[in-house]
């Protein structure tokens, strides 16, 4: 496994070098698109890492899934599509578009950022302080790292530049899918794409995904098994983008990128996979980390289908 890693490392960095880093979020447009890790933690909880698998980055996309599990797991699967739909979009995961053009203005799924947002309105708290503290707590069991925190710096970026966002939001509000204030929401969404980690981070996420919800260190449940299913199962038709039915048709896995340029995968009862590099591809996927995951998946024949 580790020759794989390395090997794999060696194959994605042509790759990588040829993304950019996202600049519409100021601050992550500093990081360097060179940089390339992967860490890859087994359902016995064996890990094996290369490249810049240590380098923190924020987790932005990639904690949609965690945000889609603590809603449902608060507020129940019925209440929670019926303020957000369940099916791909084909459109940028910042679009508008949709949100007007379809009778219900209900976001097509929890995986864009209008159905985050949506859904991110439904996490129970008493105010935006105690659910970030929700939030950020489950992201620290589902990771096994209990010093994850968000990045101050990139979340007063996202926070003061993110108009797109607000525009959506005001949209739900307008149409009646957003639930509490528009801006307490936000809030939460802002801080929550801001969250650090790293590729071991991610790699255990996938991990204790790939086990329905198990903890592969502790052996605890830390998700019901049909939540756990259900997550998959977005980050299958939903979790890439619009780019999520060649990464079907090339890696075959399910999966969630951020625009920070983390991808965490999960290979069902087998492992997970973290990767990152910032360069990212139009699309807003890493363009080394897709690469990585192809080289991996195609060498030990891990494709779901
Ligand atoms: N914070 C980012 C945004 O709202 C998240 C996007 C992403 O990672 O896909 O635009």
């Amino acid at each position: 496994m580790q020759n794989l890693l390395d090997d794999a490392i060696k194959y994605g960095k042509k790759f990588a070098v040829q993304g950019k880093p996202a600049t519409y979020i100021p601050e992550l447009s500093k990081a360097d698109p060179g940089m390339l890790g992967v860490a890859v933690v087994n359902v016995s909880g064996q890990s094996w890492k290369s490249g810049d698998y240590d380098s923190p980055f924020t987790i932005q996309s990639i904690s949609k899934v965690a945000a889609l599990m603590l809603a449902v797991m608060d507020r129940g699967e019925d209440y929670v599509f019926s303020k957000v739909g369940m099916e791909p979009t084909g459109d940028p995961f910042n679009s508008i578009i949709k949100l007007e053009t379809i009778r219900t203005s209900k976001p097509l799924n929890p995986m864009i950022n209008a159905g985050a947002i949506a859904v991110d309105s439904l996490i129970a708290g008493k105010n935006t302080e105690d659910k970030i503290n929700r939030l950020i707590s489950f992201i620290r069991q589902l990771c096994h790292n209990d010093k994850i925190c968000y990045d101050e710096d990139v979340y007063k970026s996202e926070s003061s530049t993110g108009f797109r966002n607000r525009a959506l939001a005001n949209f739900m509000k307008d149409a009646g899918i957003i639930e509490g204030e528009v801006e307490e929401v936000l809030d939460l969404y802002f801080k929550q794409c801001s969250i650090k980690v790293n590729a071991v981070d991610i790699a255990l996420m996938g991990a204790t995904l790939a086990e329905d919800g198990i903890s592969p260190i502790t052996g605890k449940r830390l998700i019901p098994r049909s939540i756990a299913r259900l997550v998959k199962t977005f980050m299958v038709t939903c979790g890439m983008y619009d780019a999520s039915g060649e990464f079907a048709v090339r890696v075959g896995l399910p999966a969630k990128s951020g625009v920070g340029g983390g991808i965490m995968a999960t290979v069902p009862g087998k492992m997970g996979i973290g990767v990152f590099g910032p360069g990212l591809d139009e699309k807003g996927n890493s363009a080394g980390g897709i690469k990585v995951l192809e080289y991996i998946s195609n060498k030990l024949d891990l494709s779901i289908f």
